[in-house]
């Protein structure tokens, strides 16, 4: 490995670092966050909806509902915190500047953990400078349905290479370095995405019972998801 690690000399409890659209919230996220401070020890997950580019190449929903959104359904979890940083941004942002902005705020030794679900991950090696995320935070991998583990581990292989001994860890060692390090852990497994969300909404049906009532209340209040014009 070549980081150069400064320890945890305070002993801080890892952070979550949690992106995505979040087109909309749902369960699945809301499960993944829950378990993952659980069994990482996590002092908190922050939520981080991703922004909107000014020239959209897919309709998207305007970051300010899907901020909103987030902000409901962690309200009432001391644990979730939602952070603005790249809704901010009038453009969309890398996750490698997300973790660089993270680490100048929040100090060299505080470990920062980036929670990704296996499809996430499955896309790592095309992320712009994906070779520096391990400079910067730890990488957490959830089970996702559909993407059984048996495709994941090729991907781990390719993006690990001769690392992969010293990368792969244990959740209890997320706290002995600030970054750098890799675990794998499986959750209850909610064949939610909001791609089906939307798409249940775009034709007239009810998504209930795969997102939070608040949050369906505000998709309702706000007429997001409308079917498209014909
Ligand atoms: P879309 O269908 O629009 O892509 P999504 O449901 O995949 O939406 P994203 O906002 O793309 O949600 O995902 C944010 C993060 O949450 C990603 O790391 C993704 O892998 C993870 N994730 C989303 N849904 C689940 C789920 N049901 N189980 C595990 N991980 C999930
Ligand atoms: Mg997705």
């Amino acid at each position: 490995m070549t980081d150069t690690y400064v320890g945890n000399p305070r002993n801080l409890q890892p952070i979550g670092i949690f992106g995505g659209t979040f087109d909309p919230i749902h369960f699945g996220h809301l499960r993944l966050a829950e378990e993952m401070a659980e069994a990482l020890a996590l002092d908190h997950v922050r939520f981080i909806p991703a922004g909107t580019p000014p020239h959209r190449s897919r309709p998207r929903t305007d970051a300010l509902h899907r901020l909103a959104m987030v902000n409901i359904a962690a309200a009432d979890n001391p644990r979730f915190v939602v952070d603005q940083r790249e809704v901010a941004l009038p453009r969309l942002s890398y996750t490698v500047d997300t973790l660089r902005s993270l680490r100048t705020e929040l100090g060299e030794d505080q470990p920062l953990c980036l929670l990704l679900g296996a499809d996430a991950f499955l896309g790592l090696s095309s992320w712009h400078c994906w070779q520096e995320l391990f400079g910067l935070a730890h990488i957490a991998i959830a089970h996702r349905p559909g993407f059984p583990q048996s495709t994941w581990k090729d991907a781990m292989l390719d993006i690990l290479r001769d690392e992969i001994e010293t990368r792969m860890a244990n959740p209890e060692d997320l706290n002995t370095c600030p970054a750098g390090l890799i675990v794998t852990r499986p959750i209850t497994a909610l064949d939610i995405s909001a791609t089906h969300i939307r798409d249940t909404l775009r034709a007239g049906r009810n998504p209930r019972y795969l997102l939070p009532d608040a949050v369906l209340d505000y998709i309702q209040t706000h007429q997001l998801y409308l079917p498209e014009p014909a």
